[in-house]
């Protein structure tokens, strides 16, 4: 797998750096080239990635358009999430499937305007926490906000010192009586 210790190369000099690197799976340069992701089929153009099935089936039969793997199926890829969001206390299992139905409303939603917004993996964590991958950061804060003013409770948020890693906590305790 050369791919990998490339990927994990790229890392290394962003951190370096610490300026203002956009995020390190965006490609580089201005790419005239119209690109296909081969896993979620996401179409990139004009410096933009879209999720539509008619770009897609238009995009594939131009033979000049390239194929490759978009940032956030690479991020899923190497389980390199830009956001974890954690929903915590005795309120979540109770009202899991609520909350997972909002959450997959969400991705759907952000998913429509940008692609590279997607839900990696969501767990229980076994003491009764749901811990949500997402593949970037404002993703995860997107779903803060919205579990917040569907079912109230406590959020915060969290940064690496990088920004390139946001935690989100959900807190709800259940009602006593
Ligand atoms: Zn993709």
């Amino acid at each position: 797998m050369k791919m990998v210790g490339k990927i994990e190369r790229s890392y290394k000099q962003t951190y370096k750096k610490k300026t203002s690197t956009p995020d390190p799976y965006l490609p580089r340069g201005a790419s005239q080239k119209t690109s296909v992701c081969e896993g979620c089929h996401s179409v990139y153009k004009k410096k933009r990635w879209y999720a539509d099935r008619d770009l897609y089936e238009a995009a594939v039969i131009i033979p000049d358009t390239a194929t490759t793997v978009c940032p956030a199926c690479l991020k899923i890829r190497d389980n390199f999430p830009g956001g974890i969001v954690t929903l915590k206390r005795d309120y979540v299992l109770p009202h899991k499937q609520d909350l997972l139905n909002l959450v997959k409303n969400e991705e759907e939603r952000a998913r429509g305007f940008n692609p590279l917004e997607r839900v990696m993996s969501i767990k229980e964590n076994g003491h009764g926490s749901i811990v949500i991958n997402t593949t970037n950061e404002k993703l995860a804060q997107r779903l803060g906000r919205a579990i917040k003013k569907a079912f109230r409770g406590v959020v915060s948020y969290r940064w690496s010192h990088d920004n390139k890693l946001a935690r989100v906590d959900w807190t709800r305790e259940m009602e006593a009586g």
